[in-house]
């Protein structure tokens, strides 16, 4: 072929090409997968936090990082919760909001397959179910980890950093700064009033004892989403 037609060639197989990786397309694209995603967990009760909670700001930890040492999370995973546990949530963000805070969602509804890489690298019943135990609640969308942010958003002292495997992690640790403890215990006794119990090792974590209309284990591979 001789350069000219080669060149018309190319020109051609570009403009046939564009929309399929222009911004906009892709935005779609991404856009229709997570309705389907939100779609199938609709079935299984679960519901996306945004919208279900639209007053808490959501920072899932595993997607960045975790205790092995890398994501769990693909950067798309969304964050579903049941839909129970998020009406109770929303109470809580409402009754927090009069004291000036919002409530920062670190975890929800976590994949099997990612709970099962999170045992892997912790090992530590203290910390994490082990999976021939059963499953975490997370995996059924009603546990939630979570701590305080400031209403615009701006971070807050509290007891330790998320997944920190210390004394401070403890949800009984009242040690250090007297505002952190009285913030601790505000966040506490207002996820207590929703029904919430909170476990003796971390103070982040939450679970919402009376979900209603029932519990199911949900994986990735029911919603479709691919683990990484
Ligand atoms: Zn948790």
């Amino acid at each position: 072929m001789s350069p000219v037609p080669r060149l018309v060639a190319a020109l051609f197989v570009l403009l046939l090409s564009y929309p399929l990786v222009s911004g906009g397309q892709v935005s779609w694209l991404k856009r229709e997968r997570n309705a389907a995603v939100a779609r199938k967990a609709k079935r299984y009760l679960l519901v996306p936090m945004e919208t279900a909670v639209p007053e808490a700001r959501i920072d899932m930890r595993y997607k960045v990082t975790s205790a092995a040492g890398k994501p769990l999370y693909p950067a798309d995973l969304p964050c579903l919760v049941h839909r129970s546990t998020a009406a109770k949530l929303r109470l809580v963000a409402k009754e927090l909001a009069e004291h000036g805070y919002a409530l920062k969602i670190w975890d929800a509804w976590r994949p099997p397959e990612a709970h099962q890489a999170l045992w892997d690298a912790v090992r530590d019943e203290r910390f994490v179910v082990p999976p021939s135990k059963g499953l975490s609640w997370h995996c059924y969308g009603v546990s939630i980890d979570l701590t305080l942010v400031r209403l615009d958003g701006n971070e807050v002292a509290m007891p330790s950093r998320f997944d920190e495997f210390s004394p401070r992690a403890a949800s009984k640790y009242r040690g250090g700064d007297p505002e952190v403890a009285r913030r601790l215990e505000l966040l506490q006794n207002a996820m207590r009033r929703q029904g919430f119990r909170t476990i003796e090792s971390e103070w982040w974590h939450f679970d919402d004892m009376k979900p209603q209309g029932g519990v199911r284990n949900v994986t990735a591979a029911d919603l479709g989403i691919r683990m990484p």
